[in-house]
């Protein structure tokens, strides 16, 4: 019998996930089915009830719900703990079970695809959504050192407050940023969606520093900026999204894809 499984979000006709899972599922001989369902912005805990209701194996959780996911969840692993945010559930029964797979989804991308080493690296972390609690812990763990920069600045100290007694985290605004430049800038902020950059200084880039931009399908302002101020390597969010769904992929189906050929489809299309 088909296995379900779907990626939840609001909006999400335009996710590529039903494409990535299928090819996943197609190279690895599973018999499942993947679909993208749009919940309503108060209707996320009644659509995975339905889900578990309808014999659905899990599902992907994507903006705004990853929060949600979190809570409804009844055991988180370590990694959706570090982020207080979920976006892959598995159904087991009475149980709804919890991880996320965007941090290692990032550093996959980073270190396979991009091929830039992390260890010993500084960073720049443009937000403090979602996206950006998801790969914090997973970046500080590879050895990295974390400045993290966001228009509402008490978001960025609740994410580096998390880092007390483990390191030192420091939460900045776009303005304190002058005079300082890193290895790695990565927006993690959804300013590219509005066709927006956060007002960010000259000079943020170090010679060899890698630009990541999270959002993907488009050459964001921030990818522009990067490439102007002579920033060495530039990737946009592509191999991130499909790293994090191979891993979501090996928890639900005990099998790990290879990404690259799905990778390389993507970005053919
Ligand atoms: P959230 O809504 O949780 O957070 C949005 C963040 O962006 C906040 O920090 C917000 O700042 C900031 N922001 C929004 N608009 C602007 C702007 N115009 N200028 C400056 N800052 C802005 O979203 P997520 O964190 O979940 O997602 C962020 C991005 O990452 C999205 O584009 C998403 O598509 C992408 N993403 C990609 C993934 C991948 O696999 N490639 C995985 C996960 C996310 P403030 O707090 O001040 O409102």
């Amino acid at each position: 019998m088909t296995d379900k499984y779907a990626v939840i979000g609001n909006p999400i006709s335009h996710s590529k996930s039903p494409f990535i899972h299928s090819m996943f599922a197609q190279q690895t001989n599973q018999d499942i089915s993947y679909e993208a369902i749009e919940a309503p912005l108060d209707g996320f805990a009644d659509t995975i009830a339905r889900l578990r209701a309808e014999g659905y194996k899990g599902c992907n959780v994507t903006v705004p719900f990853k929060f949600e996911a979190f809570k409804l969840a009844t055991q988180r692993s370590g990694r959706a703990n570090d982020a207080n945010a979920v976006n892959t559930l598995i159904f087991e029964g009475n149980e709804i079970l919890g991880d996320n797979t965007d941090g290692v989804g990032l550093l996959a991308d980073i270190e396979k695809n991009v091929q830039y080493k992390l260890f010993l690296k500084d960073a720049l972390i443009l937000g403090a959504g979602g996206a950006a609690a998801g790969v914090m812990w997973p970046l500080f763990n590879a050895g990295v050192g974390i400045i993290v920069a966001n228009r509402t600045l008490e978001k960025a100290q609740a994410l580096a407050a998390d880092f007390e007694g483990a390191g030192t985290v420091y939460a900045k605004r776009y303005e304190d940023l002058e005079g300082l430049s890193f290895d790695i800038v990565i927006n993690a902020t959804s300013s590219g969606l509005s066709d927006e950059l956060p007002p960010l200084p000259d000079g943020l880039f170090k010679r060899g520093s890698l630009a990541y931009d999270m959002m993907y399908g488009k050459e964001t302002p921030f990818l522009k900026f990067a490439r102007a101020q002579g920033a060495s390597v530039i990737s946009d969010g592509l191999g991130m999204l499909v790293e994090q769904a191979a891993t979501s992929f090996a928890l639900w189906r005990k099998v790990r894809p290879d990404t690259k050929p799905v990778l390389e489809a993507l970005r053919a299309l």
